[in-house]
């Protein structure tokens, strides 16, 4: 894969179009100028790269659009050297926006195949983030606690053991609800036993699903 002028090009269009439906903080935009989307998609899907579209990317799962992934990222508010964790690696797309904002990212796949796609690519770009291949349900007792937790598919309830997980005053980024649609929501961990938790309106995510799969 090249990174060329019309790509840079696609890509300047994109934040533009980011900007105006109301990502403001610059730092997300030069995150997205500086990671190219089209490294993370098929071939057949490069020159559509830039476009505000969802993509397949294998194991029947999608690369989520970029406006929801700047749109995530920016409720998240990520400050240099947070430790955050992902759940939902899929394409590695949003973990590298995570690390070329500076934070120390910890991201899960259940799916083998796209967890060792996202490891190459995501090498290739320098970002070193630890990614595990597991099931993101039970998140890294290992690691945390974590500054903030981003969920990049749709969870049926909030899952127990990754508020366990996030420190006190910590946030979680998690688009909530069964079926086709979701609630994005952000639950503030205020106490051991006080969530506060807000709503961002209706996004389309893959299922949250329990067990790894090779
Ligand atoms: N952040 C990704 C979005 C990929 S779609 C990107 O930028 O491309 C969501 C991903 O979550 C899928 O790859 C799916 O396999 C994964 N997923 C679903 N349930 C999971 C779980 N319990 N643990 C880890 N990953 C999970």
């Amino acid at each position: 894969m090249q990174d060329t002028f019309k790509y840079k090009g696609m890509r300047k269009k994109l934040i533009n179009e980011l900007r105006d439906k109301g990502i403001g903080q610059e730092s997300i935009l030069k995150a997205f100028d500086s990671v190219p989307r089209h490294y993370f998609l098929d071939n057949a899907f490069a020159e559509q790269a830039y476009s505000n579209m969802p993509f397949q990317i294998g194991s029947g799962q999608t690369i989520s659009h970029p406006y929801t992934v700047a749109f995530q990222t920016q409720l998240l508010d990520v400050n240099r050297g947070d430790k955050i964790l992902e759940i939902g690696t899929g394409s590695g797309f949003q973990t590298s926006i995570l690390c070329a904002l500076g934070a120390k990212v910890f991201s899960i796949e259940r799916h083998k195949p796209l967890h060792l796609k996202a490891k190459t690519i995501i090498q290739k770009l320098g970002f070193t983030p630890r990614l595990s291949f597991g099931d993101g349900y039970k998140g890294l007792p290992l690691y945390a606690p974590f500054d903030k937790v981003i969920i990049t598919c749709g969870a049926p309830k909030i899952p127990k053991d990754l508020v366990d997980q996030l420190k006190i005053g910590g946030v979680m980024i998690i688009p909530i609800g069964e079926g086709d649609e979701q609630e994005m929501k952000r639950i503030t961990k205020i106490s051991e036993t006080d969530l506060e938790i807000e709503e961002f309106g209706v996004f389309s995510f893959v299922p949250m699903l329990e067990k790894r799969v090779k």
